[in-house]
């Protein structure tokens, strides 16, 4: 049978998006879809029409747990992605929140010309008397909080009807022309029209689009050279042991392949301990020994065995931690494509990175806006969504790669061993230069340029 002329072809319904993942990328996807719906639903219908305008389309945020969680740690949310937030209408909310986790004397308060500490930097090892060097400023001032604290402030504007728990996707197959069927692990299956993975590093949507063009090896995440000891400590420790100043302050305390990092979080009532060590003798992506990313209750021993010799002030701080958690940092290396055909990557699905700049949520979340915005176009349809797809990754995927890499270079900038070695003139010339550039990003021209895209390829 042929195709029916356009005249008689029933209209599509509405798109049926599905995102994988209900991580922080994932959750604000959700946010920013469900935004987008409300907008178009209160839009008044055609002058001379009384026909309510119809749902332009449907989303499903499909999370293989039981319910959302984000681990014990703390999170920095950048300038860039603080824009996001104040776009999707929450960012007072995460700025309050932020602001709560502030303590005396922390110095991260917005001055005059809009800009707020970012971070105190000193040398860990002791040299200068562990005295700050150089202290860095970021627009917006120090956006820090409590990772559940980000989840939950989202999860509010998400509706509860769209989320379906213990989904895990193993697999979708989709015929030339028609849906997407998604299979999970407990048997089920959906149809949708687009299927957006945010599905985190271990993504399981990336695996299956790059093993179906034979590229699986292209995706592989790899280790950085570098861990951290990740635990929370209470700030009435912290103060006991080091005063206020450095107790209240974001601060980065810097040594040859090492760095530690802390800022208050949760209202202030804990501090955030990061503590890095790195190995650039067996070059960028070494093989990393244990079958486990991540091991919790690791023996505060080894920590300090990491960090010997380093500043008293150091010490003092990395003392207090018990039982942390070591992550090794992977990143995902420069994917070819973040799209085939319907389906979508973004997150830490398309780009994960090392967390020297704080900004690989920040990166997805810039994913998200930009995903949805070109979702809610008025012309997108099931035929065509994968122009919209298409439009995301030609503005998203140079500039969060860039990112990526420049995040790896930072934590070589961070621990001494990048070509500005100790030099403090030239580590604050190249740390702010790289940081501006990320911060300043003009997220509207970003939308204008992928939605600019997205037309033309339908001229
Ligand atoms: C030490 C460290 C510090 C960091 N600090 C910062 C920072 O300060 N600022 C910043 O911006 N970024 C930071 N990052 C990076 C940030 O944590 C990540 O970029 C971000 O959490 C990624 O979010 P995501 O939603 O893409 O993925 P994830 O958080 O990994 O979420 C993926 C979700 O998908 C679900 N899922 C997985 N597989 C399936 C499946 N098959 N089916 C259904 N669901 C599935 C998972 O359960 C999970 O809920 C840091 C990272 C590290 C390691």
């Amino acid at each position: 049978m042929g195709d029916l002329p356009p005249s008689e072809k029933p209209a599509p319904g509405p798109l049926r998006i599905a995102i994988l993942g209900g991580g922080i990328v994932g959750l604000t996807l959700a946010l920013a879809l469900a935004q987008q719906q409300q907008q178009q639903l209160s839009d008044p219908p055609a002058p001379g029409s009384n026909t309510p305008v119809p749902p332009p389309f449907t989303f499903t945020l499909y999370e293989s747990a039981a319910h959302f969680s984000e681990i014990g740690a703390g999170i920095m949310i950048g300038w860039n992605a603080l824009k996001v937030l104040r776009a999707l209408g929450v960012g007072e909310e995460y700025e309050a929140l932020a602001r709560g986790c502030w303590l005396e004397g922390g110095g991260q308060a917005v001055g005059r010309d809009g800009e707020g500490l970012f971070f105190q930097f000193r040398f860990g090892d002791g040299r200068r008397g562990g005295e700050p060097f150089f202290t860095m400023r970021t627009p917006g001032g120090q956006m820090n909080t409590h990772r559940a604290e980000l989840l939950e402030l989202l999860l509010a504007h998400v509706p509860a009807s769209c989320v379906k728990f213990q989904k895990q996707l193993i697999r979708y197959s989709q015929q030339p022309g028609g849906s997407i069927t998604v299979a999970f692990r407990d048997g089920t299956q959906e149809e949708c029209d687009v299927l957006l993975g945010a599905d985190g590093i271990k993504s399981t949507v990336r695996k299956l689009m790059y093993e179906a063009r034979g590229d699986l090896a292209l995706q592989e995440p790899r280790w950085s050279g570098s861990y951290a000891y990740r635990a929370l400590v209470p700030t009435e420790k912290v103060l006991a042991a080091v005063g206020r100043t450095i107790t209240s302050t974001p601060m980065m305390w810097l040594a040859p392949s090492q760095h530690a990092v802390h800022y208050p979080v949760a209202g202030g009532k804990y501090i955030n301990v990061v503590a890095f060590k790195s190995d650039y003798t067996k070059g960028r992506c070494p093989t990393w020994e244990t079958q486990d990313w991540v091991e919790h209750d690791v023996d505060e021993k080894e920590l300090m065995k990491d960090y010997e010799g380093c500043a008293s002030q150091v010490k003092a701080i990395l003392e207090l931690v018990k039982r942390p958690s070591r992550w090794a940092m992977f990143d995902v290396p420069d994917l070819p494509y973040f799209v085939q055909g319907d389906v979508a990557l973004l997150g830490d699905a398309a780009h994960a990175m090392t967390p020297h700049q704080g900004n690989g949520a920040s990166q997805g979340i810039e994913d998200a806006h930009l995903l949805a915005h070109l979702l809610a176009h008025p012309k997108v349809t099931p035929d065509n969504v994968s122009a919209a797809l298409k439009a995301y990754e030609l503005v998203r995927k140079d500039r969060v790669q860039r990112i990526k890499e420049l995040s790896y270079e930072t934590g070589r900038l961070w621990e001494l061993v990048s070509p500005a070695g100790d030099n403090v003139t030239e580590f604050a010339r190249v740390a702010e230069d790289r940081m501006d550039w990320i911060w300043s990003v003009d997220i509207s021209k970003q939308l204008q340029t992928a939605v600019a895209w997205f037309e033309m390829s339908l001229a």
